[in-house]
């Protein structure tokens, strides 16, 4: 039996390094700013995902290829045969893994123009991806007196499989930032779930996010120390919503996890933000 202590635990768990070749067996729409595709194929049989903001390393085909190219794994990572023949890579949440089907589901937030939002629109059943990881997973117990969720659209997945996983005991806060009230998504959860969605589409572009507008207007019930804070979403945002967390709402540290998960300019970005 667990003690109070281990229930209000963050744990690491290390996965052996493997890369998987997929096929895409399903595509379907979530909302018309959201993909999800689903993947399958024997290279699953192993695949685990011990926590909701897992990331796998996606591997993209090029254009003109059917298959992405596929590094060999060596003791530093990855390693290619022809530096030139690198794959596009990109980070995605494994959203829901079905052991008995071998089947994985990610979702593409789908934005103006990227490799990995360009080559959702037109993915189709048979394609090919790649997929490296989960090397790891920080679990996070769900005995927390209350959860706070905060993400943008490509927070979506990870917040969407935690509200799922979350047990009827639980308390759960969710501040979301999407395009337009046509890109809300239903949660699926047992616990006690209180939503706040706000959308860029007629915010003033020169003001401070919609999202971080969102966190600082919310009513703060919330008892500091028996809680845990998630965030992750555009890096500057997500940036100033931890802040606004530490300083503001007197969250501590230990019960604070965020992360840039893209990056306002920048391709493939990836910026943890806790320190
Ligand atoms: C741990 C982790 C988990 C993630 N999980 C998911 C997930 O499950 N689903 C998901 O959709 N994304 C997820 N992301 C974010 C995703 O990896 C990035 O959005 C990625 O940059 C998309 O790649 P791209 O090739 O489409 O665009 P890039 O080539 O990386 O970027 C091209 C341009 O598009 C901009 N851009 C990138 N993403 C967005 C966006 N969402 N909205 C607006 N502009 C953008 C960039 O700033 C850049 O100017 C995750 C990121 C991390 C770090």
């Amino acid at each position: 039996m667990q003690n109070a202590s281990s229930e209000l635990a963050v744990v690491r768990v290390r996965h052996p390094l493997k890369l998987r070749l997929l096929r895409v067996s399903r595509v379907q729409p979530v909302t018309p700013h959201l993909l999800r595709i689903v993947l399958g194929g024997e290279d699953l049989a192993d695949f685990v995902s011990a926590s909701f903001d897992d990331h796998v390393k996606v591997l993209f085909p090029a254009p003109g290829q059917d298959r992405p190219t596929m590094p060999t794994l060596g003791p530093a990572g990855f390693v290619y045969a022809d530096e030139a023949a690198r794959p596009v890579m990109r980070d995605f949440t494994p959203r829901r893994f079905d052991p008995a089907a071998r089947e994985l589901e990610l979702e593409f937030a789908l934005h103006e123009a990227g490799p990995a939002s360009d080559w959702a629109r037109q993915a189709q059943v048979g394609h090919y991806l790649g997929i490296g990881g989960p090397r790891g997973s920080r679990v996070v117990a769900a005995g927390f007196a209350w959860h706070l969720l905060i993400g943008d659209d490509t927070a979506l997945p990870a917040i969407a499989r935690r509200l799922q996983e979350l047990p009827a005991t639980a308390r759960a806060i969710a501040v979301l930032e999407v395009e337009d009230p046509g890109a809300r998504i239903d949660f699926v959860t047992a616990a006690a779930l209180q939503t706040h969605w706000c959308y860029r589409t007629g915010a003033d572009p020169s003001a401070d996010p919609p999202l971080l507008r969102a966190v600082r207007e919310l009513q703060w019930p919330l008892d500091g120390d028996a809680g845990y804070a998630w965030a992750a979403g555009e890096s500057g945002a997500i940036r100033a919503v931890r802040q606004h967390l530490l300083s503001e709402r007197g969250i501590d540290k230990s019960r604070l996890h965020a992360a840039g998960y893209w990056k306002r300019g920048a391709q493939g970005a990836h910026e943890p933000l806790d320190d």
